[in-house]
């Protein structure tokens, strides 16, 4: 049997580490055809070539997606090359944490920046591609796939700008789920709990000693393979079931 994706276009953002790297990965061993998108063009240009080494198709796309511009040739740049897109993964994302009070405003800038407009503008842009995909791909649907938080669920002391962010992508994600899942585009939101990746190592020294660093050595965090699974899970489902929201926890953490 054909793996699932056989001849479907993903375009991943954050592809170059952590969980974005682990979902492309994941997407081309179910068949797709996957651009990979992020800064870091070295990290993109050694995936592919694993990837293509392993027999798969990837397109390396280097870009700051908190740049419109930027953000809308990566997705432009992949229909190009692939002549089509079935599935876009919202995953680029930035978790700088820390108490409101004395917080630095850059900071909290250029969370925004990836969080929420890193988000916006590939979406802007994919959804025609996607909608058409829908009505005339072999799948007959097409998807959208954000990368949210269990810091989307829930708001926890120190975490408030980030808590803003992803609440925001769960709020944004289910509107636009209303708008055309029945056009079927199906729009979903994936909330990881903790994930062994770069994200905590961004932050300040002082916060990743008092909230970063204590959360790892205590607890048995998940793996990117974890979440990238659960990304093939939503976008393999068969054509009348959408899944809407999938919250993966490591087992031991509250
Ligand atoms: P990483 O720091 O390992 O990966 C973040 C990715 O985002 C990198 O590939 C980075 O690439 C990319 N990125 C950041 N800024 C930009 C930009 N301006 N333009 C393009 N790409 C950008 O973290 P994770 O893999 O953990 O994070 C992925 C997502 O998962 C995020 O949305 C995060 O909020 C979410 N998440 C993670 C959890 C965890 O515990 N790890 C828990 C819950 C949610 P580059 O620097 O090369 O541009």
């Amino acid at each position: 049997m054909a793996p699932k994706l056989t001849g479907s276009v993903a375009l991943v953002t954050g592809a170059s580490s952590g969980i974005g790297a682990a979902t492309a990965r994941e997407l081309v061993g179910c068949g797709a055809s996957v651009a990979l998108v992020a800064r870091r063009r070295d990290r993109l240009d050694a995936l592919a070539a694993e990837l293509q080494k392993a027999g798969g198709t990837a397109l390396v796309v280097e870009g700051d997606i908190t740049d419109r511009t930027q953000a809308e040739a990566a997705v432009q740049q992949t229909v190009a090359r692939f002549g089509r897109l079935d599935i876009l993964v919202n995953n680029a994302g930035l978790m700088l944490l820390g108490p409101v009070v004395g917080a630095d405003a850059e900071e909290w800038e250029r969370m925004l920046a990836i969080n929420v407009q890193g988000l916006l503008y590939p979406t802007r842009v994919a959804l025609p591609h996607l909608l058409k995909a829908a009505e005339e791909g072999p799948r007959r649907v097409a998807d959208i796939v954000n990368i949210s938080s269990l810091m989307g669920r829930v708001a926890r002391n120190g975490r408030g700008v980030y808590n803003l962010t992803k609440f925001g992508v769960n709020g944004f994600t289910e509107s636009l789920r209303q708008e055309v899942t029945q056009r079927h585009v199906r729009v979903g939101v994936l909330e990881p709990g903790g994930v062994h990746t770069e994200l905590g190592s961004h932050n300040r020294p002082e916060i990743q000693a008092s909230i970063i660093n204590p959360f790892y050595e205590t607890t048995e965090v998940l793996a990117p393979t974890d979440i990238a699974d659960g990304v093939a899970y939503m976008v393999t489902r068969p054509r009348h079931a959408s899944i809407g929201e999938l919250w993966i926890m490591p087992t031991d953490q509250v």
